[in-house]
């Protein structure tokens, strides 16, 4: 076992603070990876404070952070995708059972024995996983994944969640050339969204709140902002959407968004509004719309994303932060001042 340096927070209460914690050797088809660049996930922060603790109580300490790149240090000898010095990538799950019908479909991501890159139990060492927020992570290399040369890392990170977030559901719902697009919210998954919906070649529509984030919609790659508080705006749009992603994490009205879709439509949940949604019938009756959620996406459907993502040259907007600067990070996410993901510049770790 090794020991590696790591940030991890002991209760719901405290922040995150320097620790050690112990990484298993490579065993057979193991990769360990030293982390250059972490993105810090909303997810981190609910799972550090304990909110979701309805459906997922957190094990303390916990070591959060799931949007890892970093270079390979040591394979284990089975391994065939990786040798030391390539560039590597990890997302939210580092395992699961492979033989479950939704692992064979390449849909890892809702494998009832999947584990989580943290706060899952862990198979190896006991205990739970620990995340990203560390200096070296060893994963089996079929949860591993390849980074485009040409992509800039700390921007590639967040790719990791929020990238195979957005994208999937995309791809899933058939968003190309000639489609209409909307996305709700311009935050960590809505801007990725944006761009990802741009470079998959549909007319994108970016709903927000506040006038001042029109022109970065527009420079993310959306073609029309609509101001959704503003009714005749909205109203311009009745019946005309292809397939509406709605990213926000708060309580809001989805009718109004389920009425803009046209026959067959689609509106996708990535957002985790904490209270039920209230959904009029009427809005899925009339064009037979329908109303879905979805989940990351599976570690061949990541790797896509990827090689997309590669070839146009697409990251995530970032700040870059030393590990020290976490807490801060936090506390600037709460209040979602940031555009648009933090990304740890996990060199920062060696410090000290
Ligand atoms: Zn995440
Ligand atoms: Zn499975």
């Amino acid at each position: 076992m090794n020991n590696t340096k790591a940030y991890s927070a002991a209760s719901a209460t405290s922040p995150l603070a320097s620790t050690h914690i112990k990484r298993r050797d490579t065993t057979e088809h193991d990769v360990q990876i030293e982390i250059l660049f972490c993105g810090i996930c909303h997810s981190d922060l609910h799972a550090v404070r304990n909110e979701w603790s309805a459906f997922m109580p957190t094990v303390y300490p916990i070591v959060p952070g799931h949007e890892i790149v970093g270079r390979v240090t040591k394979v284990g000898p089975a391994v065939r995708k990786f040798k030391v010095g390539d560039l590597a990538a990890v997302g939210c799950m580092v395992d699961s059972d492979r033989t479950c019908p939704q692992c064979k479909a390449g849909l890892e991501q809702f494998c009832p024995n999947m584990t989580l890159t943290y706060n899952s139990p862990d198979k190896h060492l006991g205990g739970v996983t620990y995340g990203g927020y560390s200096e070296s992570i060893v994963v089996d290399e079929h949860f591993v994944l390849r980074v485009p040369a040409n992509l800039n890392l700390a921007g590639a990170a967040p790719l990791l969640c929020a990238g195979i977030t957005t994208y999937s559901p995309m791809r899933h719902w058939g968003v190309r050339k000639g489609k209409k697009v909307g996305v709700v919210g311009l935050g960590g998954l809505g801007h990725m969204a944006v761009k990802i919906a741009h470079a998959l070649g549909a007319h994108v529509v970016v709903f927000t709140t506040s006038p001042s984030k029109k022109e970065d919609a527009l420079r993310l790659g959306a073609d029309e902002v609509v101001l959704s508080r503003n009714a005749d705006e909205m109203k311009k749009h009745t019946f005309s959407f292809d397939f509406i992603l709605d990213a926000v994490a708060a309580e809001h009205d989805i009718n109004a968004y389920l009425n803009l879709l046209r026959r067959d439509g689609n509106l996708t949940l990535v957002g985790a509004p904490p209270k039920p949604l209230a959904i009029a019938a009427f809005g899925l009756i009339v064009g037979r719309r329908s109303l879905s959620g979805s989940s990351i996406g599976g570690i061949a459907e990541t790797q896509e994303m990827l090689d997309f993502c590669g070839k146009h040259n697409l990251t995530a907007d970032v700040e870059v932060i030393p590990i020290q600067k976490v807490n801060e990070a936090y506390e600037r996410l709460v209040k979602s001042d940031v555009k648009y993901r933090f990304s740890i510049d996990m060199a920062s770790l060696k410090e000290r």
